[in-house]
């Protein structure tokens, strides 16, 4: 925390890797069978939403409404989030702030604690993985199990989630057939491939659970402020088992998924689902206010970095992500190495601005240059996210705290300083370029060598042209 009390980026949980991007890329680029898995799913996903988002005429005013609504949401966030607490309060439910991973986990163990239970059914949240609740509440004695099917499969499999909202994309029909039979308790021993035959056996498994549980957590994907309501977008209706069944509801929801008002909400009603799924309309939209009789409900507001990235005037677009994942299933980067690589629960192009700036860009400092800047993720966002721009910034936070760690400057900043002084120079730039020219006939090499192998390792050298520009300029009769 700084001296004023306001948390600062946040380095628990589920937010860093363990081993940089390249490393991690290297073992999954040589993965042929996840890269079949991954292309196949991206490809399926990308070209339902492409056909369902160009039904609208309207789009790109929706990503525009989207956009500003979550800019002024956020520009207000201090006054929305006691909006809401005041609304959920006055409805019977419980409001409880967490600055970190740590203080939500041990808020959430207590509640559970404090129901009776070892036992928690769970929907599909972000934030918990985010903060690692599972093991927190392992820790403590108590059993956490996921039941969105794509959830149960990574967890089951003992596994890491891959994709924001296809979490087992990594995992074809048979593996996941393999995890279940050795896995899941009392499945039939003929189960098979078939996706019916599969998301049956997960039913029959989970609805014992759904009946027996005490208590639920869930995740949110938007409160709407004036109202105190929550909200849950899914697929196959298990969130809805969760949320209503259990005596108890526990909510883990980041600070930033608020909305202001219902009319705001109708903005992504329309396109979060086709951003996501690729659906005109999710088949499962719950809402929630406060707690029902004989229930009881509680919301912890999570921060975990957010106050952070909030003070970064650059950064903080990053925090209108409403989690479609369009931006994943665009990105040739994530298409080809998977979410694993990325080594924070938010893979893909929001996972490598949104973890550095959650956890402070020491703590994740290869993920911004995770990408190469195609700018699709950009296109494809439906809060129009310019996440090109901010790699390109949190790469410049990179590369100065790098230079302020090096008393000595780096071979790649002496490089840099050799080239700038010269491209200031007109005469001396000229005269480099001819050099390089005459490289061509001395010798043809792919690869530089040390120190500055580093910077052909993932890169072929190109040969230098026959013809600068500028001597085609001046051949052309161009003005000098
Ligand atoms: S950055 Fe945009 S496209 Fe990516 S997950 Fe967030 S909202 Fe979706």
């Amino acid at each position: 925390m700084t001296f004023l009390g306001i948390p600062t980026a946040s380095s628990t949980g589920h937010l860093r890797a363990p081993r940089t991007f390249p490393e991690a890329a290297h073992d999954a680029l040589g993965n042929a069978q996840l890269r079949r898995n991954l292309g196949d799913a991206t490809a399926t996903i990308r070209a339902k939403r492409a056909g369902v988002v160009a039904e609208l005429p309207d789009w790109e005013q929706l990503r525009a409404a989207g956009a500003a609504i979550k800019d002024e949401t956020l520009a207000h966030l201090d006054e929305y989030l006691i909006q809401l607490e005041e609304q959920v309060t006055e409805r019977g439910g419980v409001v409880h702030w967490a600055r970190d991973a740590d203080e939500a986990n041990r808020t959430v163990v207590e509640l559970v604690r404090a129901a009776g239970a070892d036992e928690v059914v769970k929907v599909k949240s972000m934030a918990t993985q985010e903060i690692a609740l599972n093991e927190a509440l392992a820790d403590a004695g108590i059993t956490a199990l996921e039941t969105d099917l794509a959830e149960l499969i990574v967890q089951l499999g003992h596994d890491a989630p891959s994709h924001i909202l296809v979490p087992a994309i990594h995992r074809n029909r048979s593996e996941i057939r393999e995890i279940f039979l050795r896995e899941m308790a009392g499945v039939d021993p003929a189960l098979t491939d078939d996706p019916r035959a599969l998301a049956e056996a997960a039913r029959t498994y989970l609805r014992r659970k759904f009946l027996s549980a005490q208590v639920a957590i869930s995740g949110a994907n938007f409160a709407v402020a004036e109202a105190g309501t929550l909200c849950v977008f899914e697929s196959e209706g298990n969130g809805r088992m969760c949320l209503t069944l259990p005596r108890t509801l526990i909510t883990v929801m980041g600070i930033e998924k608020l909305v202001p008002t219902w009319r705001d909400l109708e903005v992504f009603l329309q396109t979060l689902p086709r951003s996501s799924t690729g659906e005109r309309m999710n088949p499962y939209t719950s809402m929630w206010t406060g707690a029902t009789e004989g229930q009881q409900f509680h919301l912890v507001l999570l921060d975990n970095g957010r106050t952070a990235t909030l003070a970064d005037p650059h950064g903080r677009s990053a925090l209108r992500c409403i989690r479609c994942s369009a931006c994943l299933n665009v990105c040739p980067v994530y298409e080809r190495t998977g979410g694993h690589a990325y080594g924070s629960v938010y893979p893909g192009p929001i996972g490598a601005v949104l973890s550095p700036q959650l956890t402070g860009v020491e703590h994740n400092p290869t993920l911004p240059f995770a990408s190469s800047l195609c700018g699709a993720c950009f296109d494809a966002c439906p809060v129009a996210i310019d996440i090109p721009s901010m790699l390109i910034h949190l790469r410049a936070q990179v590369v100065d705290a790098k230079r302020e760690a090096h008393h000595t400057p780096t071979p790649e900043a002496a490089i840099m300083a050799a080239a700038a002084w010269t491209m200031n120079r007109p005469r001396w730039w000229a005269r480099g370029l001819r050099a390089a020219r005459l490289s061509r006939f001395v010798r043809r090499r792919r690869a530089l060598p040390p120190p500055l192998s580093a910077w052909t390792a993932s890169r072929d050298l190109p040969d230098p042209p026959r013809e600068t520009l500028r001597d085609w300029w001046q051949r052309e009769g161009g003005v000098q």
